[in-house]
């Protein structure tokens, strides 16, 4: 390949465009900064609220050249306390389309691909085909299952969090640190919260106010709206009879420690959400060029607390943990299978056979989409077409043993470019 001295210089590069050269002149005289490194990035960011725009936001004006945006929000009107892309949209529009818009209005030398959906069923090519993930997500079972997919891409994920006066910024580095679920601790907290349900006696004082939602739930299918007084106190009358009956001595729940505890979203402030947001950015940037083979400064590899109220950082260590389900040494095993779009899923079966797995041939194995957010089977004499599989599609394989073991194992389709 013929070695031009400007495919070298950030000054007189030819992949950027001359307003580029311009636009960027300040971070091209940054030692180490690689302006086309960030050029060939795509970043996926999930979550295109508080984090979300603000990272978009910065990515897009550092110069990263494909973001894709996905949310499965519209916009209301509290979130323009701190989404500065928003502030000319109307209430109602998806957050991942107008921030594509307000992005291409800020550096129109980016692309933007807006999805308008659970993270589940955005097309596994572009987690398959993304540099890094952002994570501006608040909910842990979406997060999951962007770290899933971390994992079995192997991709870096930058988590961000805030909750009133902290936040939390973390990077999974595959293979380096811990992922979301190698801490089993959690995993059972969780599973504690769950297990609260309308019937069973409250453990805990907050267990009472969730069950007046559910209460309120059961009867009308959905949970109280927060702006009307009325559905918020049927929820609340509930609570405080059990609060009566269960924790006389705590105090009944006001009218605003309901609305509080039924709207689930953390309070936020932009101070704290700008820094988290930054501190994403930040890590983002130096892993970019790190991915093209350019160094720059280290990846925190820590778990980073914020504290707003005295200024201080906090950091704590996430070594992997070899047990753990989805990254450690018994993860499922995903075996690559490529194939052409036209063939069947029962192709499978002698390939998998070659590759040394055994089943037996009078209860053939089945295949089971569970990318998408709801599984479901695949016919074995389906095509792939017809069986809704996409490119680099995970599929559940059932009734494999190996070695005369039984085995977890899925297989990633990659379909093969023919017709
Ligand atoms: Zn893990």
């Amino acid at each position: 390949m013929e070695n031009k001295s400007s495919d070298k210089s950030n000054f007189f590069s030819e992949v950027l465009s001359a307003d580029e050269r311009i636009r960027f002149d300040r971070q091209l005289r940054l030692p180490g900064w690689n302006q086309k490194a960030l050029k060939d990035s795509t970043v996926l960011i999930v979550g295109v609220g508080g984090l979300g725009t603000e990272i978009a936001k910065n990515l897009a004006m550092a110069g990263v050249g494909v973001l894709h945006l996905i949310d499965l929000d519209i916009i209301e009107h509290s979130n323009l306390n701190r989404q500065i892309l928003f502030y000319d949209a109307e209430e109602g529009e998806p957050k991942s389309k107008v921030a594509a818009r307000t992005l291409k209005k800020i550096n129109p030398h980016s692309r933007y691909f807006w999805h308008y959906s659970n993270l589940e069923d955005v097309n596994p090519e572009i987690y398959a085909k993304a540099d890094l993930y952002i994570s501006g997500l608040d909910s842990v079972t979406a997060r999951n299952e962007l770290m899933r997919r971390a994992v079995q891409f192997k991709k870096p994920m930058i988590d961000g969090g805030t909750a009133t006066y902290y936040g939390h910024v973390y990077t999974y580095l595959p293979n380096v640190n811990s992922c979301l679920q190698c801490d089993p601790q959690r995993e059972r907290e969780r599973e504690t919260l769950a297990a609260c349900t309308l019937v069973g006696i409250p453990r805990k004082r907050s267990h009472c106010l969730l069950k007046g939602q559910l209460f309120f739930e059961s009867k009308h299918n959905r949970p109280p709206d927060t702006t009307e007084m009325d559905e918020v106190k049927i929820a609340l009358d509930y609570a405080n009879d059990l609060i009566k009956e269960h924790f006389p001595e705590t105090g009944l729940f006001t009218i605003d420690e309901a609305v509080k505890m039924i709207d689930q979203h953390d309070p936020t402030v932009i101070s704290i959400n700008a820094v988290i947001a930054s501190l994403q950015t930040q890590e983002a940037l130096k892993l970019l060029h790190h991915l093209k083979g350019i160094e720059l400064g280290v990846v925190n590899p820590e778990y980073l607390i914020y504290n707003g109220l005295v200024g201080k950082f906090f950091y704590l260590e996430k070594p992997p943990n070899k047990k753990c389900l989805l990254c450690g040494d018994n993860a499922p095993i995903i075996e690559e299978i490529e194939l052409p779009r036209s063939s069947t899923l029962d192709m499978l079966y002698p390939i998998l056979k070659q590759r040394g797995y055994h089943f037996d041939p009078e209860f053939l194995p089945s295949f089971w989409l569970v990318d998408k957010k709801e599984m479901s089977e695949a016919k074995r004499n389906n095509t792939l077409v017809e069986a809704g599989i996409r490119d680099f599609e995970t599929i559940y394989v059932t009734g494999l043993t190996k070695n005369n073991e039984e085995k977890d194992v899925y297989v990633r389709i990659l379909l093969k470019n023919t017709k």
